[in-house]
């Protein structure tokens, strides 16, 4: 089986067959920077001790210090980190921040821990990365299963680690840390301009539009709050634990307070479903928002979706591709349509080195106004190119870190 980097890499490819980058650039993207693995002792409540491996990558600098989030999920390994880090230096790319791509992750069940546990687990993984992060270095941030409060702990131990106060070093910090506002709606927020923006170039209503969102956490909720509130019917939602169907559209914000009160969206009452049969499902749009790799060449031909917004990282194999655009079906890439957290995670970032607050207005604004531009630009060049738009998006980041090498004088 190939392994989650072959297939990331297999756009580069696609998107190379279309613009001529320098060897030297495609060599250096071939691998990460660095990459650190480390070990992160937890004792438990109990007393007991176990031992998680921690990972952090630097991928590429080439545009600014590496960014990119942190995940506690038991599947996480030096592949996936490595490709979550790739993804981010083309995201940032792409979005014209300056930034270069990280990731960092452990391998750990998060629900299976008291918060108690969740901190000295935090903070004993700043423990054994602080040296390798920094707010000129590179930058962590919150992805699947970490959140505000973790962020908070991991920003208060590198403080006492680096005896000083550099909120910069970590993005998606609780607010009263120097965290942004704006932040925790990020993601959501602009999936869902990256999928308007769209919508009026086709001339297309959201008034009858169904949707499916695949995961419900932070992002998915935001997305299917605000495309209900537009007017899309949103049928069908999951999480890991099953979903829910309702044809004539589901209350959104019912289905939400249940998640976030009784852990699932399945305790709701209503017709339920698989999450392979909401990823197939007949609906105008399809938002998977949780994990990697959800469609797949086993069940890309079955997708019946006209548009997939992919606001989880990688949510299509690579060897999906072919078949869903020979279906017609037309991919928002994941290095635009979930690229508002890191956007939003930018403007913590000046924040907090300029000491400089900004209200949740501006933040609002300068985020619509940054994800528009990006997706038209994208939008413009696959026309241009005739190519599909994520090629389009790889052809963006990629001339991008070209330019940048170029202009460092040390590519050929
Ligand atoms: N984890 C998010 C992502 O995958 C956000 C990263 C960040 O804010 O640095 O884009």
């Amino acid at each position: 089986m190939p392994s989650l980097f072959d297939g990331a890499s297999a756009r580069i490819e696609a998107a190379l067959e279309h613009i001529e980058i320098s060897q030297d650039v495609a060599q250096r993207l071939a691998q990460p920077d660095a990459a650190l693995k480390v070990s992160v002792p937890l004792r438990h409540d109990d007393g007991r001790l176990t031992v998680f491996s921690g990972y952090r990558v630097r991928y590429d600098s080439t545009l600014g210090p590496a960014k990119g989030g942190i995940r506690f999920h038991p599947d996480v390994n030096a592949d996936e980190v490595s490709t979550l880090a790739f993804w981010m230096t083309m995201k940032c790319a792409v979005m014209g921040l300056p930034f270069g791509g990280g990731k960092g992750g452990v391998a750990v069940d998060p629900k299976q821990l008291s918060p108690a546990e969740l901190e000295r687990l935090s903070r004993a993984y700043i423990d054994q990365i602080a040296d390798f992060i920094g707010p000129d270095s590179d930058i962590p941030a919150p992805d699947v299963n970490t959140n505000p409060r973790v962020m908070g702990w991991m920003a208060d131990q590198y403080r006492i680690i680096a005896r000083a106060h550099t909120p910069a070093v970590i993005t998606g910090k609780p607010v009263e840390m120097g965290g942004s506002l704006g932040r925790t709606t990020a993601t959501g927020d602009g999936a869902f301009h990256v999928l308007s923006t769209m919508m009026q170039r086709w001339e297309r209503d959201a008034e009858g539009t169904t949707v499916a969102v695949q995961g419900f956490g932070n992002a998915g909720q935001r997305f299917a709050k605000l495309a209900a509130d537009a007017g899309y019917k949103v049928v069908a939602v999951s999480d890991s634990s099953g979903g829910l169907y309702n044809a004539d559209g589901l209350d959104v914000d019912a289905v939400t307070r249940i998640k976030n009160e009784q852990g699932s969206v399945s305790e709701a009452e209503g017709e339920t479903l698989s999450n392979a049969d909401l990823v197939t499902l007949d609906v105008d749009v399809l938002a998977p928002a949780a994990l990697e790799s959800v469609i797949t060449a086993d069940n890309a031909d079955e997708v019946a979706a006209g548009v997939i917004v992919e606001i989880a990282n990688g949510p299509i194999a690579s060897e999906a591709d072919r078949t869903l655009i020979d279906n017609g079906v037309v991919v928002l890439p994941d290095i635009l349509a979930n690229a508002g957290g890191v956007t939003v995670s930018y403007f913590e970032w000046v924040q907090n080195r300029q000491a400089w607050y900004w209200d949740a207005d501006t933040v609002a604004e300068r985020l619509e106004s940054r994800m528009v531009d990006a997706t038209r630009a994208v939008a413009d060049r696959a026309e241009e190119d005739d190519v599909d738009l994520r090629t389009a998006a790889y052809i963006r980041a990629l001339e991008k870190i070209e330019k940048a090498t170029a202009a460092t004088g040390t590519s050929e």
